[in-house]
């Protein structure tokens, strides 16, 4: 897996689109290092912690979390880090928890439209074996916003309105002007790729100081390109 270094103290891995990997980043702190993102499964865990291995770097100590799809929470399990997520984020991972990961229940689960066929086709690529998926919630939770210190560096995780999922949270390092919106500028893909346009403006008005902005499923764009995006969505 490639990692590539955006400033200083920020890298990220490339997303992978054959099993819907989504780029996981890395903040380098004096005291503590932070993953954004725990991947889609243990193997995603563990060619992250290969390539920031190859940079010189150490596992991180801390994982927060961008929102509850199972590309993005998977590899909870896998990782060694405390893990952070929003209270809404925990619900659905709690409520995923009990479900079972057979070929049947999966389907069952298609049918009443609980899941999607997108993630349903992922899933089974990711993991042949169905029986070793698991989910977990997070050590720690929280709601509105919360402020880690890595020592030289401090990070910030806002919980924001986006019509992507309801317990998107962005995570924002100030001095770096470096924002990670995971999937938050995005349609509703469980709920017939709805576009709430309302959600979309108020995500527009809360991303405002940053230079670098770091998507789920795509390359680093900067602040000028991101607001085009989300300009070209609300036209649509
Ligand atoms: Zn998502």
């Amino acid at each position: 897996m490639e990692l590539r270094q955006l400033t200083d103290c920020v890298f990220y891995s490339m997303y992978n689109k054959e099993a819907d990997r989504p780029i996981l980043e890395y903040i380098n702190g004096q005291k503590y290092s932070l993953m954004v993102d725990s991947g889609n499964s243990k193997k995603h865990v563990e060619l992250f912690n290969e390539a920031i291995s190859n940079f010189g770097l150490r596992k991180p100590n801390l994982i927060a979390i961008t929102h509850w799809h199972w590309d993005h929470t998977f590899g909870m399990n896998a990782v060694e880090g405390v893990t952070i997520a929003h209270k809404k984020t925990n619900n659905k991972l709690a409520e995923m928890a009990k479900w079972k990961w057979t070929d049947s229940e999966m389907k069952k689960r298609l049918e009443a439209k609980v899941e999607i066929k997108f993630a349903d086709t992922c899933i089974r690529k990711e993991y042949p074996l169905l029986s070793e998926i698991r989910v977990t919630t997070s050590d720690i939770s929280f709601n509105g916003n919360m402020e880690i210190d890595l020592g030289d560096v401090v990070v910030e995780l806002h919980h924001i309105e986006s019509p992507h999922s309801e317990d998107c949270t962005c995570i924002f390092i100030p001095q770096e002007r470096v924002l990670f919106i995971g999937d938050a500028v995005g349609v509703d893909y469980y709920n017939n790729c709805y576009l709430d346009k309302d959600k979309l403006c108020s995500l527009i008005t809360a991303i405002e100081e940053f230079d670098f902005c770091v998507m789920g499923h795509a390359e680093p764009v900067s602040k000028l390109d991101i607001l085009n995006i989300m300009g070209s969505l609300l036209e649509r």
